[in-house]
Order: structure tokens, then sequence, then C-alpha cells
């Protein structure tokens, strides 16, 4: 295939495929029966999991959307409430498992760009002792923030709302499906999270380029739980140990180059900002750029049909907005590529 016929995929950052040496990797990895708990690559993904983020222990899922759910089924008995931002992941793109899963109320609070304040929290939480509420137990978080447009949270502020929930005996989860963007772009570390969340999911499969796969690490307890919600979920899998090889193999080579999918969203961004077509950019912070169409100048219907035309695909992002996501699939003949369709 020529350069000019190889197709441009923005729409999200799952679309990579492992490479043949993430490919040799999952093919030499040993495997035994993960829910007899034998299979030492499962394992060793787990750990490697824990440890990086401070925690005791890890669950090796094959989505983020069951690590988050499986998360807030375990935080929340009956009569829950879950706090989060009004366009969080794991309340707009999960089906609803808050409500059919843990059967819990939300409190849906705006964010900027996604996140949250103390202040916030603070005043969402139910007076104590009241029969007519539900009980505030969780509060979730998402860094990076998808449709924040890959909006990262400040550690004063995740300190200022870790603080707020330890006082007011809340759990706090976080949805880091994008966790490793965060991580490089703000020069946080990892082991300083798990002193500030009870449990955190992390994807493998969008930055990190594996091809199936999320850990949620917590407590040694939380995660025992949690181990049994994932048997009832219908994800208690067994040689599952090919996939987390490809895990393991993405955090040794996939995540300081996260950094060229940052300087490559912001290449994409800056193309975008003198277009006389796009009205707003959400400008990037990490590997999300997320901007709206002046539709009295271009549909965004006929916008990706003409990128369409010249192989390079993105996705509608609900009304004007559009999303390109920069991956380990996207390179920078790539992006040279999109800036001159653009124009
Ligand atoms: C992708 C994503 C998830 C999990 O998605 P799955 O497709 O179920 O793996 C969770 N949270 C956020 C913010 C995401 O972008």
């Amino acid at each position: 295939m020529s350069a000019e016929a190889t197709i441009i995929d923005l729409r999200s950052d799952t679309v990579t495929r492992p490479t043949p040496p993430m490919l040799a990797a999952m093919l030499a990895a040993p495997v035994g029966d993960d829910v007899y708990e034998e299979d030492p690559t499962v394992r060793q993904l787990e750990e490697a999991l824990a440890a990086r983020f401070g925690m005791e222990a890890g669950l090796f899922c094959p989505s983020g959307t069951m690590t988050n759910q499986i998360a807030i089924q375990a935080h929340c008995p009956p009569l829950s409430e879950v706090v989060c931002e009004a366009t969080a992941h794991v309340y707009l793109w999960e089906v609803g498992g808050i409500a059919h899963l843990a059967r819990a109320s939300v409190a849906l609070l705006p964010g900027d760009r996604g996140r949250l304040t103390a202040g916030q929290v603070e005043a969402a939480i139910r007076p104590a002792n009241n029969v007519h509420y539900p009980t505030t137990r969780l509060v979730c978080l998402e860094n990076t923030h998808n449709r924040g447009g890959g909006s990262c949270y400040a550690w004063s502020d995740l300190e200022a709302i870790a603080a707020l929930a330890k006082q007011q005996g809340l759990a706090l989860h976080l949805d880091g499906a994008r966790i490793f963007n965060a991580l490089v772009a703000t020069g946080q570390r990892s082991e300083d999270y798990g002193r500030l969340f009870d449990s955190i999911s992390v994807c493998l499969s969008k930055g990190l380029g594996a091809p199936v796969g999320s850990v949620l690490v917590g407590s040694a307890d939380f995660i025992k739980g949690c181990k049994r919600l994932r048997k009832l979920m219908g994800g208690g899998w067994r040689q599952a140990g090919y996939l987390a090889a490809a895990g393991l193999y993405a955090l040794e080579h996939n995540v300081a180059r996260l950094a060229d999918d940052h300087r490559r969203a912001a290449q994409l961004a800056e193309a975008l900002r003198p277009l006389p077509y796009v009205a707003e950019i959400l400008e990037p912070e990490t590997n999300l750029v997320i901007f709206r169409l002046d539709e009295n100048r271009l549909t965004v219907a006929d916008f990706l049909a003409r990128l369409e035309a010249q192989g390079i695909k993105a996705s509608g992002f609900g009304g004007s907005w559009v999303r390109f996501v920069t991956h380990l699939d996207v390179d920078d003949a790539m992006v040279t590529r999109v800036v001159a369709a653009l124009g």
C-alpha cells in the first residue's frame, strides 16, 4: 500500500493494532487458568500495575467499562449515591451501569472541562441521618477527562478532593482510562496516586496500544471482592496471559512515547485554530483534540465526508463537535497529511 493510500484513523486511540514485537511477546507468554489464579502472566501484570500506582493488588479485566462498573458496585451498598461530573464516562458512556448494576443514585456536577473541585463535591454530599436521602458513598473522578478534551487534574486539586473524601468517609475512584497520558503530560508520579484513591481503573487498550484490557487496582481486600463481581459479570477468563503479555509489553515500551502523541495533538490544534470553519477548540493538554465547527460554513457531516475522501477518519462528538485522537498508529507524516487536508 502506498503512503497516500494508508488510512489515517483519528477516531480513537482504541484503534491501534499490536505491533510485531508486541505479538511476539504475547505468543511467548507463559499462561494458565486465571480463574484458578494460575496464570503467571496475568499475575505479573496485576502486580506490576498495583506496584506502579502504590496499591496492594490488581484485577485484569476485558474492558474499562468492566473495571469501572465493578469498582462502583464494590464501593456502593444499597441506597448509595455516586458523585461524578455530568459528562463522566462512568455516567455517560457505560450504558447506565451505575443505575442498572450498582442500583445507585448519581449526583451530577458540572465540571471545568470535566474537572471537579473539592468545594463542588462537598456541596453535593447528602446530609446524614435524614431518611429522605440516599447515602453519598463514592466520588468518581476521570483523569484525563475524555469529554473534557483530554484535560488533566492539577495535583493540588486531587489532594483537596481526596482529603475531603477521607474526612467525610467517602470512597474515591479514579477512571484512569488515560491516566498515563495525564502522568506524562503533568510529570505527576503514579506511585502517589495510591495515597489519594481507593481504586483506579487503568486502560491498556487506549494510548498504550494493547489490543484488549484494563486493570483495576486497590487494596487486597477490595480487589478480592471485585474478583467475585468480575466472575458474576462473566469476566472470569482463562488463559488471559496472552492478553496480559500485551499489557506488560505496553507498560515497558509505550508509556514515554505518549509525549509524541501530545505533541502531534498540539500540532493539529495549531492547524485548526486559523481555519474559518472552526468556531472553538478545547486546547489540547494530551492526545485529544475536541473542536466545534461553524456549521454555517461547514457541517460536521460534510467535514467528516471530505476527510474520509482523503483517507482520514474522525468522529463527530455530538452537536457541532468533532474529536481527533492521536495515538501509536499516527506518525508525523500522517499529521502533515491531515494538516494539508484541513487547509
Ligand atoms: C475508553 C474509556 C473507558 C473504558 O472503555 P472500554 O471501551 O470499556 O474499555 C473508561 N473511561 C474513559 C474515560 C474512557 O475513555
